[in-house]
């Protein structure tokens, strides 16, 4: 069997990812896969492409109805045979499924674990044929895992009463503990098993100091206009006050956590996936259910409770590969706050392992040591490099400073106050703070005080941070820990040691690019490109990252591909996709390099060097496949009648027939397609919202007009004005 031809024509790539054919080929061999690989690491087209090549019907087992559809949407929009089966579906729907899965005519099959479980659903599966079982997200399987669910202990019978099935499992996360448990629940048989790196290259980890979080919040998106990101605040208060704050200043943003009722989490969840919103602030609540490729930063203004959540939640960025930004602020205070929460909990065995976990989030946030190291360390992988490239502490630089008396400042502080204050009064005091309770202490009469007034507070809040880190200073007790000097930091109290402080530098404004991620694609294109994506998957409701990923709009923003030839180089783009979206996109991006004729230079070589080869489409004359739908356009075909009888999408047609009208002089009138009344309806929105986007005119005509014919008139309105503009 041809994989690589599948995986280029299908799938769209042009070649496969770190351990993906090995896989590939396993599962085509009959043999039982278990495989760790990265969120983003591709792992679903270890499944799809074999169930492309395998007769019978691959059944998929995913824990989560949301993911669901979006997966379905994603395999059916590369041209695969694909369909799922939950309660979302009514009964006659399910039915129709049972009945496409029992003759066999789907490739993929998704189904929840709770399907699997209920009786009698196996006796079906067993009349049907299979080609074999992917299990996705295979660590809910076990109870050590961090998201186990109870019914996926019904695979174990899978084994059991399908001895000849091969089984693949799949997952993002799996400490060694849970690998056994997996392989042993699921019986797997000597199985491939494939343990990718769990490094993630596209993400660049950064830390900084948390002063006005708020505002950083909103500065550090200002740098990703028009991109997708998710913000996490540890608790609901805070996630409606960011939210409520980027709101008022201007982006897009909608909250999500627990508190909200069900509905309105889906909403905006939803809102999010289809990119009608640029930013969801939320609690860890959030990320499950979601499989958008298209997150270009995830900010996080706490610091979470362990480093297996910062690593699965910053996981969510970039899972289309394309850079993206993983943004941590950080004040001590967040120790404080989550030690508080742990030693509430019940069970000592629970509060220890809350400790060390945090203590060990703690060291990732404060030591000015690559980012990158620290995550892989926790997942007892060693990172080979020096620099890492990807992270503050890599690329910024660090320096050291002898902070030695700005700490004894500090701890001169404390100690002449009986170690008895929190870290803001300390802070007080150094800084020469006018407070009531320094008054009534007579705390401006120590020795220390106003010492550091020209410092401001916020530095010395960093020493104390400094000193906290190394154990030169110890917190007790409760939300408000008191200061307290160790044995350690009595050395450099008396002066008998120093104290050398390491932080990370403030990037120069070269490096500021790489934390805001490519650059070097053509961004104005980009926003036309993505306004299309965001419009024809509205109309096929399906999101728009099913459509094409960043990755594949970046690089159309590249190389400016002009034609069928070109545009299937684009990673990303296999046949279904060409002759679906194909002609919509190349549309905009030849007349963008009409309006744009200085481009030219920037081309690539390789795109510049096909085009002198090849005889260049003159630009009048028409594809393959608009001429087909000019037949039959012509012919008297309606939109559907055209798509049906082509076996594509309406909205495909729509964008043929916009190019057509577009061109001009080519038989087609648009009175035989709209009503004349409606046309002029039509045409005045355009003139109010302009002529970019279809979404405001549709809107103002709501139930009048959709998105196909809103486009067909805007083609029709375009050719227009281009004859005029010749006259
Ligand atoms: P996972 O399930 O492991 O998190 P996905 O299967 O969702 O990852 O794949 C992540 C992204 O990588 C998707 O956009 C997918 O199209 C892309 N991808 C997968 N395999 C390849 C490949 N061989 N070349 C280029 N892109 C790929
Ligand atoms: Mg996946
Ligand atoms: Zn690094």
């Amino acid at each position: 069997m041809d994989i690589a031809g599948q995986l280029h024509t299908v799938f769209g790539f042009s070649s496969f990812r770190n351990n993906q054919q090995e896989i590939v080929e396993a599962i085509l061999a009959g043999r039982d896969v278990f495989g760790v690989m990265p969120t983003g690491g591709g792992k679903s087209l270890c499944y799809q492409l074999p169930a492309s090549l395998l007769p019978g019907v691959c059944i998929v087992i995913s824990p989560l109805i949301s993911l669901m559809k979006d997966q379905v949407d994603g395999a059916i929009a590369i041209g695969l045979d694909a369909a799922y089966l939950n309660s979302t579906l009514a009964q006659s729907e399910q039915q129709e499924v049972m009945a496409r899965l029992q003759k066999g005519e789907c490739q993929l099959l998704y189904i929840s674990p709770e399907r699997l479980a209920l009786p009698g659903f196996l006796q079906r599966l067993k009349q049907s044929p299979l080609s074999f079982l992917a299990v996705d997200e295979a660590h809910c399987i076990s109870e050590w895992g961090h998201d186990f669910r109870p019914d996926y202990m019904a695979l174990s019978r899978i084994r059991e009463e399908f001895p000849d099935l091969p089984l693949a499992a799949f997952t993002a996360t799996a400490t060694r503990k849970v690998e056994s448990d997996i392989i042993r629940r699921l019986h797997l048989a000597d199985p491939l098993m494939v343990r990718a790196s769990f490094d993630r290259p596209n993400l660049f980890y950064q830390v900084l100091p948390r002063r006005q979080v708020n505002r950083q919040i909103e500065e550090a998106i200002s740098k990703h206009k028009g991109e997708a990101g998710i913000v996490y605040r540890l608790s609901r208060k805070d996630v409606e006050k960011s939210a409520a704050y980027l709101s008022d200043r201007g982006i897009a943003a909608l909250p999500y956590h627990a508190g909200l009722d069900a509905g309105e989490r889906q909403a905006n969840q939803e809102a999010f996936n289809r990119d009608d919103v640029q930013v969801i602030v939320a609690t860890v609540a959030f990320g499950m259910g979601i499989d958008k490729s298209n997150i270009r930063f995830v900010i996080h203004g706490d610091l979470p409770k362990n480093m297996e959540g910062y690593y699965q939640e910053t996981g969510r960025a970039g899972r289309d590969n394309e850079p993206a930004h993983c943004l941590l602020f950080y004040s001590p205070s967040d120790f404080f706050r989550l030690r508080f929460f742990i030693e509430k909990q019940g069970k000592q065995e629970d509060r220890e392992a809350g400790m060390r976990q945090l203590s060990r989030m703690l060291q990732f946030a404060d030591q000015a040591r690559c980012r990158r190291k620290a995550v892989l360390e926790y997942f007892d992988e060693s990172y080979p490099q020096e620099n890492c490239g990807g992270c503050d502490v890599c690329v910024h630089g660090t320096e050291a400073i002898d902070t030695t008396v700005d700490a004894q400042k500090i701890m001169s502080a404390i100690y002449r106050t009986g170690q008895r204050f929190g870290a803001s009064h300390v802070v007080d005091i150094v800084y020469g703070a006018k407070t009531k309770k320094i008054a009534a202490l007579g705390h401006d009469r120590i020795k220390t005080y106003g010492i550091g007034h020209k410092e401001g507070k916020g530095y010395w809040r960093t020493v104390i941070d400094g000193l906290l880190a190394q154990g030169l200073l110890a917190a007790d007790g409760g939300e408000f820990p008191l200061l307290k000097i160790t044995a350690q930091g009595e050395e450099i109290l008396f002066g008998r040691k120093d104290f050398i402080h390491r932080r990370v530098l403030q990037p120069q404004k070269e490096l500021q690019q790489e934390v805001q991620g490519r650059t070097d694609y053509d961004r104005e294109l980009f926003t036309q490109l993505q306004t299309l994506r965001r419009e024809m998957a509205a109309a096929g409701g399906v999101p728009p990252f099913v459509l094409f990923s960043d990755r594949s709009l970046h690089e159309m923003c590249r190389t400016y591909p002009e034609n069928e030839a070109e545009f299937l180089a684009i990673s990303g783009v296999g046949k279904v996709k060409l002759q679906e979206y194909g002609e919509a996109f190349l549309s905009v991006i030849r007349e963008y390099l009409l309006e744009h004729p200085e481009i030219e230079k920037v081309r690539s070589p390789v795109v510049e060097q096909e085009r002198k080869r090849g005889p260049a489409r003159k630009d009048s004359s028409l594809s393959d496949t608009l001429n087909e739908t000019l037949t039959m356009a012509k012919e008297g075909m309606g939109i559907e009648e055209i798509a049906a009888s082509r076996g594509l999408k309406s909205m495909t047609i729509a964008t043929h027939l916009e190019q057509l009208f577009e061109r001009g002089e080519n038989g087609l009138e648009i009175s035989d397609l709209i009503d004349p009344d409606l046309l002029e309806a039509i045409s005045n929105q355009f003139t109010v919202h302009g002529p970019i986007r279809l979404k405001p005119v549709v809107e103002a005509l709501e139930g009048q007009v959709d998105y196909n014919l809103a486009r067909i008139v805007r083609g029709y309105l375009s050719g227009k004005k281009s004859v005029k503009e010749e006259l």
